[in-house]
Formats: C-alpha cells, structure tokens, sequence
C-alpha cells in the first residue's frame, strides 16, 4: 500500500514514528504550522518554528526516506492578539519560496471570536496576494458548524480565492456537504476514540463518495495515531472496498489537490 499523510504535526514526534509510518507504505507527509500546545510569547518564537518546518524537519524525515512537506501561518488558537498575529504574517513571505512550503495553513477558527475572524481574512488576504493553496483547521467545539458557516463566508467574500485550492480540514457528518458543495475539498482527521475514528469515515465516504475528500492523523504532542491513514485504509479494504477506492482517497486524492503547488513532487 502507498499512501500520502497530508496533515501531521511531527516536529512533536518521536523519530520512530517516521519509521513505522514509512514502513506502512507513507511516501509525503505534509505539516502545517499549528499550536505547540503553549502560547508562543513573541513573533521570534515563530519565526524559529517556521525555520523548524523548512529547514530541521525535512532532514528528519529524509533520514527515513520520507518527503517532507509544511504549511506557514500563524493558527487561530493564538490568533486572539491582532497585534501579534501582524506581526508573524508580515514574517512569512520571505518562506515562501523555500522548497518544501505547500501554502498557507493551517488558518481558521478556535471560538470563532471576532479577533480570529479578522486573522483570518488577514491570511487569506496573504494567500491571495502570494497565490499560495489554503488549508483550513476548523473548532472542535461544539460550535463547529458555526465555524465553518463563518470560513466558508470569508473564503467566498475573497474573489480571488479559487474554491478547489483549499482544503477544509476536520469535517465531520454535519460539515462535509458544506463543504463539498461551496467547491472546497474536505479534510477527514482521524481520531483513536473520540471524534471522527475509522469507522465513521468510511461511513461518510460512503455517503459521500470519494472525490475531494482525504484523510490525515494529524497526529501532535497529545493523543493521536500516526498509522490512522493505513488503518482506515485497512477498515476500507474489511469492508470490501475495491484497491483502486483505496488508492484514491489515500493517495491520489492528496496528490492531486497538494499538485496544485508546482512544488509538490513525489
Ligand atoms: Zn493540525
């Protein structure tokens, strides 16, 4: 099986986890810029995150002859301070061009609070500006179809974003019709218990069909599964879904929608 891990946040991984993950059959793993777990208290500590990204972790991965690609952006859990938000996207187009950035993620909403609204209309204004693809984290609360009713309202508002070069991340049953119907393609994060496991994506594929859709870990410093792409993939195949569905969602789903960047070449 070969698959593309489009989503995990590995500088909070151990090396093994590149190991195991390369072993089941991963080929890219694609991390965007998200919360550390603590609040960052200056734009220097981001600007050291960002050189983490391109520079530090490709070489990790490299080691286990995996490619490693990152999103840049400062994300909405650290989005409340307008001013430092400013300030770290004035950081981010000089890492543009390096040669592992995919585009600007992962943006969106935590509270959907009006500072975050205004932080993100700041970075799809950046992504516009640089033509860069956009990924999308939305709440985990219980206010996430609020939230995504609000992003899809900026994504929309902003003519110059094209709806197939942005991904929507963590839909889950009540969010992936939105989603899919605004153009978007749609991001499945995988949970071990709570949330959306397994189990409950291939229900939704199977509503849904399998265009623009993908699935991803996005496996961090808490509880997570990096394997849990090779297992739904696993729980697909239990299910009698044929190989070539398998290799779709898994693998050229995400080809198809991170080729969008002239950069991503596996
Ligand atoms: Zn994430």
């Amino acid at each position: 099986m070969r698959y593309i891990e489009p989503h995990a946040h590995m500088v909070s991984r151990v090396t093994d986890d590149y190991e195991r993950m390369a072993i089941a059959g991963c080929e890219a793993v694609c991390e965007p810029a998200f919360w550390a777990g603590f609040d960052r208290s200056s734009p220097a500590g981001f600007y050291d995150y960002f050189c983490q990204l391109t520079e530090h972790e490709p070489r990790r991965a490299a080691r286990f002859g995996l490619r490693h690609f990152c999103w840049l952006c400062i994300n909405p859990k650290e989005s409340e301070d307008v001013k430092l938000a400013g300030e770290v996207i004035a950081l981010i187009p000089k890492f543009l061009n390096r040669p592992n950035v995919l585009g600007i993620g992962e943006i969106g909403l935590n509270k959907n609070s009006r500072n975050e609204l205004k932080v993100l209309e700041m970075q799809v204004d950046l992504a516009a500006r640089h033509n860069q693809l956009i990924l999308v984290h939305t709440p985990h609360l219980e206010d996430k179809l609020k939230g995504t009713r609000l992003i899809l309202d900026v994504l929309k508002a902003d003519k110059r974003i094209r709806p197939e070069r942005v991904i929507i991340d963590h839909v889950e049953e009540h969010t992936v019709g939105l989603v899919l119907d605004a153009g978007h393609w749609a991001g499945m994060t995988l949970y071990p218990e709570t949330k959306c496991t397994p189990a409950r994506a291939v229900d939704i594929l199977e509503t849904y069909g399998n265009e623009r859709l993908w699935l991803n870990s996005a496996c961090d410093w808490g509880v997570s599964d990096p394997l849990a792409v090779p297992k739904t993939a696993l729980e697909m195949k239990k299910r009698g879904h044929p190989a070539a569905a398998i290799d779709e969602v898994v693998f050229r789903n995400p080809k198809k929608f991170l080729g969008q960047c002239a950069k991503f070449k596996i």
